[in-house]
């Protein structure tokens, strides 16, 4: 189905095809017409859905037409997201499918100059993309008129949530028009969201892709069992495979993700740091060289990472495993996006041998135990335990089995001595790649960066 089908004007139909989508996606075929029609509506999908393009699309189809009261200059659309990665993505988005559109485009987030935000909020920029944090500055110092607003959205609702934003959410919808209209967009519909939508939205409809708690399809996922000292040098084994182009590796704390990246930039392998201590313009840099391919891995924070969208991420490292299986989900929906195909390795611990079950109850399978050949954990301290103890208690198919990539690692090139790969991945059977997801995906792109 042509975008036009949805209702949306050639002009912005005709962005959307130069950035290369040829069809919508299902978030976008349910949400468009609803947004055109004036719904408030709240999405239920994950980052890699095309959720963005689902909200901007319409909002760009209202504001192409003139404001219905004035001819002034106002703000007539305020997006709001957790993050300042996330707003600087939208603001991509934006300002890509706008590109045929006469339309002023500002973001506002903390960590740099407050003079430019001022500047583009009083001079009414029709669309703002905005941190709560930094707006709530913003309007405390007099700077943001609303009352031109027509449309509010609220992205990735569940994660602000989770960072305590709740009071700065209530104070900006608080402070918006009566007559607007919202969208909130969530990985999960859980009861606090439910409570969110009764109190921001009015007669939602909502739109919801997939299953709670779906893992990204076409992510093949394994783990990798492993002790706390030899994670690091794990990690530089796996490296050793070239397939590893474009690697986002989770750490669970700064820390560790500066201790990460300087082993693997000492061991020659352009490395690069996201989170919340590196200054925002590090953090840019960052995301913009790992996007370009000159940097090769990029090692990250849950919060600093969290809706980031880098085509062609070969592989997701979880070198720390995260004690929320949200957490997990929202990872490994890092790669495998837009039929894209990936990895998601996890190193597990038998500390975290809990978090593991709990997972793989939470996504209702099991992630197959994986054995990097050649790789003799032993030498590390504490010898790896043999997890066969651990298995999931119900046998349960694997996860995503994708039959057409080398099968392992370390495999294609065979080392003497190495242990048998007992716990590689099961051979792909039946219909070859055992999805784990029903979501229907979307429009074909490569994995591989242009
Ligand atoms: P999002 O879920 O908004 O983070 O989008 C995930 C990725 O899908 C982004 O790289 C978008 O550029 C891409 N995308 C969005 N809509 C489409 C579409 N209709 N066809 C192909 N790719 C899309």
């Amino acid at each position: 189905m042509p975008f036009e089908a949805l209702g949306l004007d050639p002009k912005i139909a005709k962005a959307v095809r130069e950035a290369g989508y040829t069809e919508p996606t299902p978030i976008q075929t349910k949400a468009i017409p609803l947004v055109l029609r004036g719904h408030d509506v709240i999405g239920i999908a994950q980052t890699g859905t095309g959720k963005t393009a689902a909200f901007v699309l319409p909002i760009l189809q209202r504001l192409s037409t003139r404001g219905s009261s004035t001819n002034r200059r106002v703000m007539r659309a305020l997006v709001i997201a957790p993050t300042r990665e996330l707003v600087v993505q939208i603001e991509e988005n934006v300002r890509k499918y706008a590109r045929h559109l006469h339309l002023r485009i500002a973001t506002v987030y903390g960590g740099v100059g407050e003079r430019p935000q001022i500047q583009a909020l009083r001079a009414g920029t029709e669309i703002i993309i905005a941190t709560p944090g930094r707006l709530i500055d913003l309007m405390d110092q007099g700077h943001v008129d609303f009352s031109g607003l027509e449309v509010a959205v609220l992205d990735e609702a569940d994660r602000m949530l989770d960072m305590g934003f709740l009071p700065a959410m209530r104070r900006i919808v608080k402070a918006l028009p009566k007559q607007r209209q919202t969208m909130m967009f969530s990985a999960t519909l859980s009861k606090e969201i439910e409570t969110l939508t009764n109190e921001f939205l009015s007669n939602a409809e909502v739109v919801q892709i997939g299953r709670r708690a779906n893992p990204a399809e076409l992510v093949t996922q394994f783990v990798y069992e492993t002790t706390k000292e030899a994670k690091l040098a794990l990690l530089l084994h796996l490296l050793r495979d070239a397939t590893l182009d474009s690697v986002l590796v989770f750490s669970r704390t700064k820390h560790g993700a500066d201790k990460i990246a300087r082993k693997l930039s000492s061991s020659g392998i352009n490395t690069a740091t996201l989170h919340s201590n590196r200054s925002q313009s590090q953090r840019i840099a960052a995301l913009k060289a790992f996007k370009a391919g000159t940097v090769r891995v990029l090692v990250a924070t849950d919060i600093a990472a969290r809706g980031i969208d880098v085509e062609g991420i070969s592989h997701v490292v979880n070198y720390d495993f995260p004690p929320q299986p949200e957490d997990y989900v929202h990872r490994i929906g890092r790669t495998g996006r837009a039929k894209a195909i990936g990895d998601a390795i996890s190193f597990v611990t038998p500390d975290d041998r809990g978090n593991l079950r709990d997972l793989e109850h939470f996504i209702s399978r099991g992630i197959p135990r994986k054995v990097a050949e050649g790789f003799d954990a032993s030498a590390y301290k504490a010898a790896a335990p043999t997890m066969t103890s651990w298995r999931p208690s119900r046998p349960s198919r694997p996860a995503a089995v994708r039959p057409q990539r080398p099968n392992t690692y370390a495999s294609s090139r065979p080392q003497s001595g190495s242990r048998p790969a007992s716990g590689s991945r099961p051979p792909a059977g039946g219909n070859g790649r055992a999805a784990i997801n029903s979501t229907p995906r979307f429009a074909d792109r490569s994995r591989r960066r242009p």
